[in-house]
């Protein structure tokens, strides 16, 4: 009868619209009680070499909920992004990010950690800011922080992009474009800015061993990296094919399930540490 009745309809229409609305806004309230009250996450998953050896990490949020146990970035990242609360959660991160670097630091096992910055944050205007204090405070090595941002970004003013990218890579932290090839900005941006890395997005990885388009596209993207010089990253890495597909790019840097799944980060570099102290021990 609803279907029939236009007043109906938009009645309809109107309590779901105000019943997302609510989820949402409850939602946000939850996770900004669950940043206060340290509910979120560091997760870290392993990057990998040609030959396997791990050359880096890249962090990764959860939140730990008391009742639903892990949720995933994909359940209150969006939520968190229409509102302030990214940035919260974003500085969190950050901050977790630079102790566990510093810990690896401290022990002469340095490793280069990437974290995911969102636009909303970047754009901040105490955002240059805050990542020198967080390089003072946290005495670490600037070159092993590397800052993922999308190409999402570039569509925003980009005079201040490129501003702000050159203060902060001359601080010495490093710059990836992650998801790189799914926007819809152009190729231009790329040599204004400082960039050290492109992440191939896991659209193309998924099927290139047989489909020939998506393997020329993951060729021309190693090829324009190696014409910038700069690093690349394959995401989404999940099978031995896919593997051995990517080894044929030399330096070609992966990162997917076959690797190593995203695990708690405290417990990932603890275990790290055990093994380079028993690989060095041995060793004499
Ligand atoms: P992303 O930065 O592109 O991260 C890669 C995502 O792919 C991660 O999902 C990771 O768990 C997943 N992944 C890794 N290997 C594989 C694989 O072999 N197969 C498949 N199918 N997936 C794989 P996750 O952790 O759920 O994060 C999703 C997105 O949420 C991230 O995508 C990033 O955009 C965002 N995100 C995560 N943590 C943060 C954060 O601290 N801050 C911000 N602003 N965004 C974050
Ligand atoms: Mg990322
Ligand atoms: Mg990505
Ligand atoms: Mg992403």
């Amino acid at each position: 009868r609803a279907m029939l009745d236009g007043g109906n309809r938009v009645v309809f229409f109107e309590e779901s619209m105000a019943r997302q609305a609510r989820q949402h806004f409850e939602l946000a309230q939850a996770l900004q009680a669950a940043i206060e009250q340290n509910q979120l996450r560091l997760y870290l998953q392993p990057q990998v070499n040609g030959s396997g050896v791990v050359v880096g990490a890249e962090s990764l949020v959860r939140w730990e909920h008391p009742q639903r146990g892990l949720i995933l970035p994909a359940e209150f990242i969006p939520v968190a992004e229409e509102s302030r609360l990214i940035v919260a959660l974003d500085r969190w991160m950050l901050r977790r990010t630079c102790e566990l670097i510093a810990e690896m630091q401290r022990n002469a096992c340095p490793l280069r950690i990437s974290v995911n910055i969102s636009p909303r944050h970047f754009i901040e205007a105490g955002f240059v800011d805050d990542i020198q204090r967080l390089l003072e405070s946290s005495a670490i090595n600037p070159s092993l922080l590397m800052l993922e941002v999308t190409e999402s970004l570039m569509i925003r003013n980009m005079d201040d992009v490129v501003a702000k990218m050159k203060t902060i890579s001359a601080m010495g932290v490093c710059f990836s474009i992650d998801d790189f090839g799914t926007g819809y900005s152009s190729l231009a941006y790329l040599k204004r800015l400082p960039i050290h890395e492109l992440k191939i997005d896991q659209s193309f990885i998924r099927d290139a061993p047989a489909d020939a388009n998506d393997a020329l596209l993951v060729a021309m993207i190693q090829s324009i990296a190696t014409i910038l010089n700069i690093e690349t990253v394959a995401e989404g890495v999940e099978t031995r094919e896919h593997s051995e597909f990517l080894t044929r790019f030399p330096g070609l840097i992966q990162q997917g399930y076959l690797h190593g799944r995203p695990q708690p980060g405290t417990a990932w570099v603890k275990k790290r540490l055990e093994q380079s102290r028993t690989s060095s021990h041995a060793g004499h």
